[in-house]
């Protein structure tokens, strides 16, 4: 699939759940989050018969995220059958790690090749803070597991935030050097929970390089393998690497590769704009599947040139992070 701006779209996000076992503070409020109800969100069944479609439409890799992908109840069917697609060349997993360890074999042996990890501080009460009940002890035996079964690459996603953890990013910086792990440093956006955003908080990934690269010797640009606009460095005798992601500061919309389906069945474009399809309506009234790709080749039609995230998430933006799939 090509879109208006010749693009190829390749690349789908399912957000397979809302729910999520942890509260992130720029993400979910701690108490009344609003929860799709359950008839509203798609079975797994539903979301494998879209899967299958979205196939036929060009799409080669997912990435099952949410919420919390790992709540969701056999997700390791939903793994096995996207992973048995000819057509699909990469299943890959975003998760906060709470619950990865004792399904990790089951993942695999599904057909799930890669997982990011998303870890912002490897302090266990700034964790706990933070995510509002994480514990690093789990997060970290996840993540040395994923290691241990040669899910290779390993990517950890950091978000950094300005008086929270950026006096921790050399820490981030040896955990690649010395594993064989590629953290990823992504800047701060404003959407999700948005009473935990301030501009301030953000930095820029250029400052982040800087402090790093005070310590470390960044070497040429390495393709590390994946979907993501992450612009990679090694570090020079290390195992693993850095990324970084630049939503605010350079955004890297002329690469976007990717279309998003919620938990209950929207069909979006782009994070960033409100536009959705819905599928859930007809694929619950007996469309074809004719029909289901006419709708995805009009989400692709409709991806906008690029997002406009600098002036903020929008007032008609009523989605929350955690229900479009981070
Ligand atoms: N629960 C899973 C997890 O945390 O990995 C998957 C869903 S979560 C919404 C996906 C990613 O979005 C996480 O890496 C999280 O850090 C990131 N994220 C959420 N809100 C963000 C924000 N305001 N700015 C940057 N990244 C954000
Ligand atoms: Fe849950 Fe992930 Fe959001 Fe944290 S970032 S609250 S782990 S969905």
């Amino acid at each position: 699939m090509i879109d208006k701006f010749g693009r190829e779209i390749n690349y789908l996000r399912v957000s397979i759940t809302d729910r999520c076992n942890l509260r992130c503070r720029y993400c979910m409020p701690d108490e009344g989050v609003d929860k799709l109800e359950h008839r509203n969100i798609l079975s797994l069944e539903e979301m494998a018969r879209l899967v299958g479609v979205a196939v036929k439409a060009g799409i080669k890799k997912v990435r099952l995220t949410g919420g919390e992908p790992l709540v969701r109840r056999n997700i390791v069917q939903l793994v096995k059958y996207i992973g048995n697609l000819s057509e699909i060349d990469d299943v890959a997993l975003t998760t906060n790690g709470m619950l990865y360890a004792p399904m990790a074999e089951d993942l695999r042996q599904a057909g799930l090749k890669r997982l990011n990890f998303s870890l912002d501080t490897l302090k266990p009460d700034r964790l706990h803070y933070m995510t509002r009940g994480g514990d690093l002890s789990k997060v970290k035996t996840a993540i040395f597991k994923a290691l241990e079964l040669g899910m290779h690459p390993v990517k950890i996603n950091t978000v950094v935030i300005r008086g929270f953890n950026d006096d921790e990013l050399l820490d981030f910086a040896r955990l690649a050097d010395e594993y064989p792990l590629h953290v990823r440093f992504i800047e701060f956006m404003p959407i999700g929970d948005l009473h935990y955003w301030k501009r301030e908080r953000m930095i820029k990934s250029s400052e982040i390089k800087n402090m790093i690269g005070a310590s470390y010797q960044l070497e040429s640009v390495t393709r590390v393998p994946g979907n993501g606009p992450a612009k990679y460095y090694n570090i020079k005798n290390g195992q693993g690497s850095l990324g970084f992601i630049t939503p605010m500061s350079n955004h890297f919309c002329s690469e976007c590769n990717r279309i998003r389906l919620t938990a209950d069945g929207g069909l979006r474009a782009c994070l960033h704009d409100h536009h959705e399809i819905d599928l859930k309506t007809p694929l619950r009234s007996g469309a074809s599947d004719e029909e289901l790709l006419a709708l995805f080749l009009e989400c692709v039609q409709s991806k906008p040139s690029r997002h406009q995230m600098n002036d903020g998430w929008g007032a008609d933006n009523d989605r929350k992070m955690y229900q479009i799939g981070g």
